[in-house]
This record gives structure tokens, sequence and C-alpha cells, in this order.
């Protein structure tokens, strides 16, 4: 009989079809569970809708394993991590704890997690929006970083040099909270501030199986990120850095893991190496964003998606990374406006060891940089003998790009 795994999905989720398609290659059936449209997800494969908000929807989800019963639950992104959890814990299938799958969502908690367990973790403060804030800004330092409690993808995070500064990113940040949907209480109205590490900043991609973390890639990052905002560009993997480092990065990330309780399924990871350790920023339980994943081919040429699904499907497959160097930038957004078209595409694509350009948005399409945006222009995806060699594709592919982007003008009374 063919495995079967339940998917489940926020909408709009850019990373449910690399798991459809997954699906197909492994010969699994899918199931996905979701709420609002998918009209496409479900003619391909099978489609459940659930209102995310409401746990008595989640009984359709027992009725289907019932029909036939799913060997596992994977969680497509941040939104649904905790759902997944409880699903899976329903179903009796292995699972991230409830508690481990919301630290893994939640900012501040992780931070407190994290402090508790003896691992470093930047001097945090969560602020309370509803309250005068002056008295809880006395006593901190700067640099320090503003950010919410739970977005994703560097939204809303922001350095701050002074106190001034503080204030405006604080405002900003809440200004950004109110238009966002979907958020708790407590998420929208209180912030956290920690203290800048500065510092050369890794990412990482692993997947957990009854505790046990395998660790699919290191990446660099090396560009250095030192704010005011945090744009992720460059990821270049094997990451370059010393084996003694590498090694410390995983230790931290494995004791981090621990400390969440995250057992069973992906992890992607930001750390910092500052001041001789690597310092945990976030452990998210699920895989990198983006189109990223698809930089990673493993063992026998198979991708990220494929080895959790099979893994969650009760099939492990061999993980052995590919050799050579890898790498994607993810193409900056030069500045905000309309997006008219973007120059250059085939030099870009034409120079050695480029696999492609792929620009994800439409001509007409609003790019609203960060703090408040949260989509990429597109990526360039590089392969090459070395991890030099991959970046310095990049880097001319993308000097080899002219963005061009139209002003969005506001309309103001004048008469
Ligand atoms: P998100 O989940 O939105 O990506 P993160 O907390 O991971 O938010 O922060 C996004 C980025 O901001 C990080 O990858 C890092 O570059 C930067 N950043 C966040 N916190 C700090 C910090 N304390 N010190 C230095 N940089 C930070």
């Amino acid at each position: 009989m063919r495995p079967r795994v339940l998917l489940i999905t926020p909408p709009g989720s850019y990373r449910t079809f690399a798991y459809i398609n997954a699906a197909r290659s492994l010969a699994i059936d899918l199931l996905v569970a979701s709420s609002g449209r998918h009209s496409l997800v479900t003619s391909i494969v099978g489609g459940v809708h659930l209102d995310l908000n409401d746990p008595a929807s989640f009984n359709k989800l027992l009725e289907a394993d019932r029909e036939a019963p799913f060997g596992g639950v994977i969680a497509t992104d941040d939104q649904t991590v905790e759902i997944a959890s409880r699903v899976a814990a329903a179903l009796g299938l292995a699972h991230n704890p409830l508690g481990a799958a919301r630290l893994s969502r939640r900012k501040d908690l992780a931070r407190q997690c994290l402090a508790r367990a003896g691992l470093p973790v930047p001097r945090h403060r969560v602020i309370d929006l509803r309250v005068a804030l002056a008295p809880q800004l006395d006593g901190l330092r700067y640099p320090s970083v503003v950010k919410p409690l739970s977005l994703s993808a560097s939204r809303g995070v922001i350095r701050v040099d002074d106190r001034r500064q503080l204030r405006e990113a604080i405002r900003r940040v809440q200004a950004l909270l109110a238009g966002e949907a979907g958020l708790g209480a407590d998420e929208t109205c209180r912030v956290l501030v920690e203290r800048f590490l500065s510092g050369p900043e890794l990412a990482v991609e692993g997947l957990l199986h009854r505790g046990r973390l395998e660790v699919l890639a290191i990446f660099d990052k090396p560009d250095p990120l030192e704010g005011p905002f945090f744009e992720e560009t460059y990821y270049i993997t094997p990451s370059r850095h010393a084996p003694n480092v590498q090694s410390l990065i995983r230790r931290r990330l494995e004791e981090g893991c621990r400390a969440y309780g995250l057992c069973e399924g992906p992890v992607h990871a930001e750390l910092r190496l500052s001041e001789n350790d690597a310092w945990i920023i976030e452990i998210a339980s699920r895989t990198i964003g983006g189109d990223c994943a698809r930089l990673l081919r493993f063992g026998t040429g198979h991708g990220l998606e494929e080895l959790v699904l099979a893994q969650a499907a009760g099939q492990p497959l061999r993980a052995a990374a590919e050799e050579g160097g890898a790498g994607v930038l993810m193409i900056p957004i030069p500045r905000p406006g309309i997006l008219r078209r973007v120059e250059g595409m085939l030099a870009a694509q034409r120079v050695r060891f480029i696999e492609d350009v792929e620009i994800s948005r439409r001509e007409g399409y609003e790019l609203v940089p960060l703090p408040e945006g949260a989509s990429y222009l597109g990526f360039i995806f590089a392969r090459a003998p070395t991890p030099e060699q991959a970046e310095q594709a990049l880097r001319e592919a993308h000097g080899k790009l002219n963005v061009v982007v139209a002003p969005v003008m506001n309309i103001t009374d004048r008469r």
C-alpha cells in the first residue's frame, strides 16, 4: 500500500507545491489540509478544508485518517506547526510537542527557554505597547534590535542605535502588527527588544528524528547583516568556516532543539558568530523559505522536501550532501515602487555556473522592501565546483540585472 502523509499548510504557502512534487516522485499519497483557496492543489492531490483557527474542524482529519491512515504529518509553515503538533498527537504519530512547536515560532518564549537552558542569549526585554513606553525603555543598551514576537522573513526586525531610533522603530513595528491578520493578542501588542549581536551569520538546515539532529546543510551568509533592516541575500553552501566553528554551530543547534523540545521533522535555524560563541537567533520547525530549498540535493539527487516527506512516511532516505558548492541570491528589492521590468536576464543566465534566474514578481507588482514588505523579487541559483565559485557567479549574474522600478504616486488633494 502507498504511504500517506498529511500536509497542513496556510493559504498561499509557496512550500505546498514543492511537497506535492516530492510526493509524486516518491509515490507517496498526500492530503493537503488548509484554509482559503487552493483549487489547483486539490485538483492534483486530495484536499481538506480547515478553519485554522477552529480546532473543531480538525475532526475532519481524524475521519480522513480512519478512512486511510496517515504515516505522518508535516507543517509547511510557522503558522501551522502548532496545529500539526495537535493533529499528530491525536493520531498517535511522531510529532514535536505542542510547547516545542510554539517556541519555534515565538521569539520571546524561545529567548526565555534558551536562557533557562544556559545557552548564550542576548539580553532581551518584552515591551508592552499598551502601556507607557518610556519607563520600559530605561536601562536598555545600544545597539539593539526590535522585532515582532512571531513574524518571519525579517519583517519588522529593525536595528536601533539610540533611544530615539528605538521609539521610532517600535512605532513602526506597531503599525505593521496592526495591519497583520492571524496574530494572537499577545503578538499584536508586544515587541521584543534585544541586544544586537555583531558578527557573521549562518543558516542551518536540519532534520530531526526521535530527537537526533541530522545537519543537512550549513549556509554562509557572506554579506554582513548589520541593519537597520536584515534583507536576506546570499546563501552559500557548504560553509567555509573552520571545522571547529561548524562543530560549535551544530552543537549549539542540537542544544537549542533539545531545550525547545523539538524532536521530529525539519528545522531551519539562524545563528550568529559573536564573542567566541554561536548564538541562536532562531530555530524554526519547518524547511528553509523562498525557493531556496531547490538548492539542496542529497545523495541520489533527492530534494529537501523529499527527505522530509520520506521520513514522515516512515521510509527515510539517505541524506549525504552532494559534492561541490551551491548558492542562491534572494534578489534584493532596489527601491520601493512598481516593478516595470528586469533587464539583463539572458546575460545573467549565461554567467558560468548559473543554473537559473527566476523573477517571481510580475510587471505592475508593487515592491515593498523591509521592514514592512514580505516578498522577494526573485532568485538566482548557482552550482559550481566550489562555494567560492558559486558565490562569485551569483555576484556576477546579479551585476548583469537592471531592475526597473517606477515610483508610486500618492494622489493628494490639489484643486
Ligand atoms: P525572522 O524570523 O523574521 O527572520 P529573526 O529574529 O530571525 O526574524 O531576525 C531576522 C534577522 O535579523 C536575522 O537573520 C539577523 O540577521 C537579524 N537579527 C535578529 N536578531 C538579531 C540580533 N539580536 N543581533 C543581530 N542581528 C539580529
